[in-house]
């Protein structure tokens, strides 16, 4: 299967990475929208939200688990948000799971 982000995991594309544990990737967004934005993924793929079953949940738990450390490290102190984009409708690009961690300033723009 080709993936763009299990190639980033697997160190066969280069990334900017700020987080990695066993279950866990996170790397900074090349094109960020905030002065923050760094992308959080599950190291096993999941197409997206849409395909989490009982299967699956304890890795996206894992991506959960590691929010606050990764937050820590961005120095986000302030608050921050996170998004992920689910599908054609939701703006997805990428097709494997991500969450957008979004900070370092006060964010702009919220639907929700
Ligand atoms: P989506 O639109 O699927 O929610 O988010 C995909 C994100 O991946 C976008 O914000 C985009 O800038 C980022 N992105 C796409 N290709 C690459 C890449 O090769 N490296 C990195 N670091 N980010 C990427
Ligand atoms: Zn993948």
């Amino acid at each position: 299967m080709d993936c763009l982000f299990c190639s980033i995991i697997k160190g066969e594309i280069p990334s900017a990475k700020v987080f990695e544990n066993e279950y866990v990737y996170a790397f900074r967004d090349i094109n960020p929208n905030a002065k923050v934005h760094v992308l959080i993924v599950p190291k096993t793929h999941i197409d997206s939200v849409d395909r989490v079953d009982e299967s699956n949940v304890s890795a996206v738990a894992e991506v959960l688990k590691a929010i606050p450390e990764i937050a820590k490290i961005c120095g986000l102190s302030n608050g921050y948000r996170v998004i992920t984009n689910v599908g054609e409708d939701g703006g997805q690009s990428v097709k494997h799971l991500h969450f957008h961690l979004l900070g370092g300033e006060k964010l702009p723009v919220r639907l929700a």
